[in-house]
């Protein structure tokens, strides 16, 4: 993995609060979903650590969904086409969904979206037409909706019951599993929603793979500030063995 220092080519503004950045690949950024890439502008020190963000496209654009959430964020999101960055990866590994099963179903929640889309639109691309379950606080933090539609059978759900089921995605996932006792699931979004996810695939025996989000400070195994503690009782480090671990490896019953 090598730095790279890029141009933004162009800038969408999906929501407030959100914006999807893509950058020139010279060469060709690469990557495959669940990937992500360390990120931080030409902005001094402030923040001093690159930040990690999900692969949304790769090719002769790269391209990355941002939710402010603090300074970082807020720097890139307030960035304009011509600005440069420095991008590291793609790092860590993917959603393995070779060949898996007849029926996939795909969960996100909040900006876990990013790599989601990405993994329905590489499935869809090869001939598969994933369910996917998207869940937000409310409609304006959905995003991207139209192009995940364009991928799969997509059904939301918000808390405040603004725009489809209201209530937690994870209801949603109860009932398809129930018509669906086969499914494959790949789940991102925040920690209690992919542990429940993971809870009800270890339950029902369902292969899933989660990815995990939680904050890391070198994205390239060296700081070790990433750790998750495995059912093995083994640390595993999210940067490096992750992001997309396996539910069961992390939520499966003690032995
Ligand atoms: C593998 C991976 C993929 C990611 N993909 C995306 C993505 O596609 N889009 C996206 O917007 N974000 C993504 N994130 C999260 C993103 O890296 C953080 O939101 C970002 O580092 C926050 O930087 P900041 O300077 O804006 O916030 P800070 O000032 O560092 O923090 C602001 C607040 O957000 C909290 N916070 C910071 N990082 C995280 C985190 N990872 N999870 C939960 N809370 C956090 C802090 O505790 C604090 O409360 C990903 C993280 C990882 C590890």
């Amino acid at each position: 993995m090598k730095w790279l220092r890029t141009t933004i080519t162009q800038i969408e503004r999906p929501a407030p609060g959100f914006a999807l950045l893509r950058f020139a690949g010279q060469p060709e950024i690469q990557g495959e979903p669940g990937q992500f890439v360390m990120v931080r502008g030409a902005w001094g020190n402030d923040p001093i650590l690159a930040r990690a963000f999900s692969l949304v496209e790769v090719g002769v654009h790269g391209a990355i969904l941002v939710r402010v959430v603090g300074r970082g964020t807020r720097r890139l999101a307030d960035m304009r086409p011509g600005d440069s960055i420095d991008v590291l990866g793609p790092a860590g590994h993917g959603f393995d969904f070779s060949g898996k099963g007849d029926v996939s179903v795909l969960v996100a929640g909040g900006v876990g979206v990013a790599p989601i889309l990405m993994l329905a639109e590489s499935m869809a691309a090869s001939g598969q037409r994933p369910i996917v379950l998207y869940g937000a606080r409310g409609s304006g933090e959905l995003v991207l909706c139209e192009r995940l539609a364009s991928a799969g059978e997509v059904a939301v759900a918000t808390e405040d019951g603004s725009r489809g089921h209201r209530g937690y995605v994870t209801d949603l996932l109860l009932g398809v599993l129930e018509k669906q006792p086969s499914a494959h699931l790949y789940a991102c979004g925040p920690e209690g929603m992919l542990e429940a996810v993971a809870k009800m695939a270890v339950r029902r025996s369902v292969p899933c793979q989660i990815a995990l989000e939680s904050p890391m400070a070198c994205g390239k195994g060296t700081c070790k500030g990433c750790a998750v503690l495995a059912r093995s009782g083994q640390y595993l480090y999210i940067c490096s063995d992750g992001p997309v671990l396996s539910a069961d490896d992390i939520y499966g019953e003690e032995q």
